[in-house]
């Protein structure tokens, strides 16, 4: 029998010139020795799956709360659709999927309870402190909030994981990691599977919820274009069986383009390093980002979430429970300010350091939703 085949030898034959290999790791900010088996990314891997704040996304907001129902997706659901829309696009462009799958399943951790409201009412009660940032929080999340190991704060993450989450806060340069280099393309394929899973899920949710048609959705060309697919395959099919249906090719046409157009435009600028992602730049010098739609498909995204912003994020009954859910927020962050005793001993040593505020932030940030609600009704 022939020896097991090890992860530098698998991601060797496997992976594209310009993929991430862990081999090349710029390695962790405390040093480990290496594990027997697994690669530098199926750790940082198995240390966000195993982390709390991971966990806690079963029970956080995507966009709607529990008290719209429970067909929606949570933010562990919808993490899960990018992390597999993410594996589906690496492994069509030859990238490092335990670099893609792990930074899919580690993109949505800095999420407060109660989505972008609760996002929005932390940023306001810190403005004075430099604000609340889902990805900044993220980041605090792995270096800092979550104590796993006796050896070091914060999960120590292989380099290429911060450089990516980094990446994402708008505004602050990378903390010394590459600010000005282009994302590897592991990094901007989970960006792209975002997007493609929240236009689509976020539609087929607003469905089932009543806020949208099926019929209004179809005045939109992208969606347009996906039921003519849908028709040409199965010929007719009404209500949920076309719904279902339109939902999977819109998903299914936008990945198979991003992979397409990607491919080509490596081809095109020749891209055949990592280094050479990294070095791209626009006319206007500015990082370029290789995976991209056709415009086509793009522009058809952009109508998409317009319409989704006008009629879902911005609707009568998604705004009534925001805004109930974001004075119960600000309610227990004023109560955790006047009793900072009462939070967990970590937080309240680490307020010494960080501040009250930004302390009772970060407690209530990790908060589940339906933690916070009764953590409120107990408190308040
Ligand atoms: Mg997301």
């Amino acid at each position: 029998m022939s020896p097991p085949v090890t992860w530098q030898t698998r991601e060797s034959l496997l992976l594209a010139p310009y993929a991430m290999h862990a081999a090349d790791s710029a390695g962790r900010v405390h040093p480990e020795p290496p594990h027997p088996i697994r690669s530098p990314y199926q750790r940082d891997h198995d240390r966000i799956v195993h982390s709390s704040a991971f966990r806690r996304l079963a029970h956080k907001t995507q966009v709607f709360t529990g008290y719209l129902g429970d067909y929606h997706r949570s933010r562990l659901t919808h993490t899960l659709e990018v992390t597999g829309i993410a594996r589906t696009l690496g492994r069509g462009l030859a990238l490092n999927e335990d670099l893609v799958e792990t930074l899919a399943l580690a993109h949505d951790i800095g999420h407060p309870p109660l989505g972008h409201a609760g996002e929005d009412t932390l940023d306001e009660l810190l403005a004075a402190e430099g604000g609340f940032n889902h990805n900044a929080q993220a980041l605090r999340i792995m270096e800092l909030l979550e104590n796993r190991y006796p050896d070091f704060p914060g999960l120590n993450l292989s380099r290429e994981i911060l450089e990516a989450q980094a990446a994402r806060v708008k505004g602050r340069p990378a903390a010394g990691l590459r600010p000005t280099t282009a994302p590897l393309l592991e990094t901007q394929v989970v960006d792209a599977a975002d997007s493609i899973a929240y236009d689509t899920h976020d539609a087929d949710d607003a469905i089932e919820l009543g806020l949208v048609t099926l019929e209004e959705l179809l005045d939109l060309p992208l969606v347009a274009a996906a039921a003519t697919r849908v028709t040409d395959r199965y010929g007719p099919l009404d209500g949920i069986d076309r719904r279902r249906a339109v939902i999977h090719e819109l998903v299914d046409m936008q990945a198979v383009d991003l992979i397409a157009e990607s491919q080509t435009a490596i081809t095109r600028l020749g891209i055949d390093s990592v280094a050479s992602v990294r070095s791209q730049r626009t006319d206007t010098g500015h990082p370029l980002r290789i995976v991209a739609h056709s415009s086509g498909i793009a522009v058809g995204k952009k109508d998409l979430e317009a319409f989704l912003f006008r009629k879902v994020y911005r609707s009568e009954r998604v705004m009534t429970v925001r805004l109930a859910a974001q004075e119960k927020l600000s309610r227990l962050f004023q109560w955790y300010c006047d009793h900072p005793d009462s939070m967990a001993p970590s937080y309240r040593e680490r307020s010494a350091s960080v501040g009250l505020r930004r302390s009772v932030a970060d407690y209530l940030a990790g908060m589940t939703d339906r933690y916070l609600e009764w953590d409120h009704d107990q408190r308040v």
